[in-house]
């Protein structure tokens, strides 16, 4: 079954190893096509997996996913997913590039890195 975008969020997490503390889906609505399609090319694989995490680390996607029996194609999907991921906005999923504010770093477009900038800077301008 393909993944239900229009309630990609709630689809990611139903699809996590549950019992796992540290498990969740963090990343935001700019890259749901990029990560819908790679779990969607997973699944056509017919390979048995879990997910742990989904998430967005230093700017790049991040997908930590096991398989009981290893396998290359797996591995060369997500390693694919999260090369492309540094040219997505996370925001809009725009093309985006690295940028920083503060001590954070994110791929994003010109726009949405400046309102993500104001918002932090303002944050941590009022305690
Ligand atoms: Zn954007």
């Amino acid at each position: 079954m393909p993944i239900d975008r229009s309630k990609w969020k709630e689809e990611l997490k139903a699809r996590l190893t549950s019992g796992v503390a540290a498990s969740e889906v963090d990343i935001q609505a700019g890259w749901r096509d990029l990560v819908c399609d790679l779990l969607d090319r997973i699944d056509s694989l017919g390979v048995p997996y879990q997910i742990f995490e989904i998430k967005e680390r230093y700017g790049g996607l991040q997908l930590h996913l096991e398989t009981d029996v290893p396998s290359k194609a797996i591995e060369d999907l997500i390693e694919e997913a999260e090369y492309r991921s540094w040219r997505i906005c996370e925001q809009c999923g725009g093309v985006g590039s690295e940028t920083v504010s503060g001590e954070w770093m994110r791929t994003l477009c010109n726009p949405c890195f400046k309102m993500w900038d104001e918002e932090s800077w303002r944050g941590r301008l009022t305690p």
